[in-house]
């Protein structure tokens, strides 16, 4: 059998009780992958259109199956939770999104690992580092940790330990 993928998934949140949604996604992921680690709470100017301050936060988990199924279950888990999609980078109740996979790209027209904007922006990647402090580019193996300095993080900040997720 074949070892369980080690992934990093991100989080956000801006509409509604966000840390309750934040948090049943979490339960809802630990109820088929085993959580390794969680990240801090972030929060986080949004990017986009003018809309609430999201909430952000990664899980580091170890799931079977392949990426495509992974990411069914994390639509199947934000419709659970009334993620309506009203406009592109608009307001959600909670958005679950793939960042990285370990020794893994893919790229398929529903999917593209490690997630294409992950090195752009702060609220993913620092979630990510709390998480996977080593990890690196699986193409490029550029240390993701050597890229945040270039990034201006400033409406980034941490409002809680990895506690928050209560798991
Ligand atoms: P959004 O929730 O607005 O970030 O977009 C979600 C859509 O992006 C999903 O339905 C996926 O088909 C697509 N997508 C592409 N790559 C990823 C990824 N790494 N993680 C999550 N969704 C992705």
């Amino acid at each position: 059998m074949s070892k369980p993928a080690d992934c990093v998934i991100g989080m956000g949140a801006n509409l509604g009780a966000r840390l309750q949604s934040m948090r049943q996604g979490a339960a809802q992921i630990a109820s088929f992958c085993e959580v390794s680690a969680v990240s801090a709470l972030y929060e986080t100017f949004p990017v986009g259109p003018s809309q609430p301050l999201f909430l952000n936060a990664a899980l580091r988990i170890q799931c079977e199956g392949d990426p495509e199924v992974l990411l069914s279950r994390l639509l199947a888990i934000e419709r659970s939770l009334g993620r309506i999609r009203a406009q592109p980078w608009g307001p959600r109740t909670l958005d679950l999104d793939i960042l990285w996979i370990l020794d893994t790209s893919h790229r398929s027209s529903s999917l593209v690992v490690p997630h294409p904007q992950l090195t752009e922006r702060c609220f993913a990647i620092l979630p990510l580092l709390d998480v996977a402090p080593t990890a690196v580019d699986p193409a490029t193996g550029t240390a993701y940790a050597s890229l945040v300095s270039r990034l201006d993080c400033s409406g980034v900040s941490r409002v809680d330990g990895p506690s928050w997720a209560a798991l």
